[in-house]
């Protein structure tokens, strides 16, 4: 979006604003497939619930992987009737429950659309049993998450030596394991973690088979980076290990299935607030938007990321506080921006947010999240 387009939205919509470019989702997702053509995409749903992407990610051949029963409707409404682009034949083609942990009333409700739904203990399995006995399942394996922005596997995964036990256990109780899956943690730049856990899942895979059991699904997964700052390295780069690890590992029919989040929407979103007050603190200008944490910033406090602030007036650049419209003093934005003196009611806007920040969104102090509008969404 060029700054123009961007005013031009804010005048006409106000602020607080996020501005979503369905072009950006497709170009995220094309460059996904190119990259790693044998692996299908299942949107995480958490990352980014506008239905306006899930219409758009659908179109494009994306499948989806979603975290609760309102998301799994939320899903299953916006993508009947729609078209799509033919993509691969999968088993499970439309949508994953890749929540390891799901309330009793959410297994009974899925059942009748014989879901696929992961599990990590014993506990959760005799739940699937009992309550959606036509569910498939995929066991979740706990993985390194070294480095990694979000750190998922102190609450989920099993431990490798545990997976093969609860992988004959669901056998056993005539349920269908149809898939193994990992989460290397969100944000993950260091491209070891995906290595090592696809050596991690191969031996549980080898293990399984030796007592019987053929697996046909592995899922590697979310945690591809979005390119926030020029210290992320290429997706390519990652794409070329996980290739070759692949190649190297693993049968030519396994079905492979990924569930990038962040990756396909973070680039695709542009936020837009208003100065709504300013003054000097310590020697050093402060300003307050209307947007804040507990808002499209959100972020900050949930998903550890960091945002810059960018103004469209001209000037010198110097070091500046920005801080959010709500009374907690948690609602910072940032200690050291880089803005010109701004003027209230100019506009700043910050880039790269279309992952993990409306969509954690709240109505603390009665301050309504911002407007979302999607361009290009066709
Ligand atoms: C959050 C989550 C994802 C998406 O992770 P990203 O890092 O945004 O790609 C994928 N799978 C599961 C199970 C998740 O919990």
């Amino acid at each position: 979006m060029t700054s123009r387009q961007l005013q031009s939205l804010a005048r006409q919509h106000g602020t607080p604003l996020v501005v979503i470019d369905h072009d950006l989702i497709r170009r995220n997702y094309a460059s996904f497939k190119k990259h790693l053509p044998k692996v299908q995409a299942y949107y995480a749903v958490k990352a980014n619930a506008e239905p306006a992407i899930v219409r758009t990610l659908y179109k494009a051949g994306a499948s989806f992987d979603v975290a609760s029963l309102p998301e799994f409707m939320l899903v299953y409404e916006n993508i009947k009737g729609l078209p799509r682009k033919e993509q691969q034949d999968f088993i499970w083609d439309k949508i994953i429950y890749a929540n390891p942990i799901k309330p009793k009333e959410t297994l009974q409700a899925l059942d009748k659309y014989k879901p696929l739904v992961t599990y990590d203990n014993l506990a959760e399995l005799k739940k699937i049993r009992q309550y959606a006995p036509h569910a498939g399942v995929v066991t979740r394996l706990r993985v390194p998450n070294t480095g990694s922005m979000v750190e998922l596997s102190s609450k989920f995964g099993c431990d490798p030596g545990q997976a093969v036990d609860l992988i004959v256990a669901a056998f056993d109780m005539d349920l269908v394991v149809e898939g193994l899956s990992f989460h290397v943690g969100s944000q993950c730049t260091n491209f070891q973690n995906f290595v090592q856990a696809l050596e991690m899942a191969w031996a549980v895979l080898q293990e399984a088979r030796s007592r019987g059991h053929e697996i046909k699904i592995l899922d590697i997964g979310g945690g591809f980076p979005a390119p926030y700052d020029k210290h992320v390295r290429p997706f390519s780069d990652l794409a070329k290990k996980i290739n070759a690890e692949i190649e190297r590992l693993f049968p030519k029919d396994i079905q492979i299935l990924a569930e990038p989040g962040r990756f396909l929407v973070a680039t695709a979103a542009t936020s837009l607030a208003r100065i709504i007050g300013k003054t000097v603190r310590d020697g050093k200008p402060c300003y307050y938007i209307d947007d804040s944490v507990y808002h499209t910033f959100s972020g900050i406090i949930f998903d550890h990321c960091r945002y810059h602030l960018k103004a469209f007036r001209k000037g010198k650049p110097e070091i500046c506080s920005v801080f959010g419209q709500t009374c907690d003093a948690l609602d910072t934005i940032s200690l050291s921006e880089e803005l010109p003196e701004l003027e209230i009611e100019d506009l700043v806007y910050s880039e790269n947010i279309g992952a993990y920040s409306n969509a954690s969104a709240t109505w603390f102090n009665g301050f309504p999240p911002a407007k979302v509008v999607h361009v290009n969404a066709r």
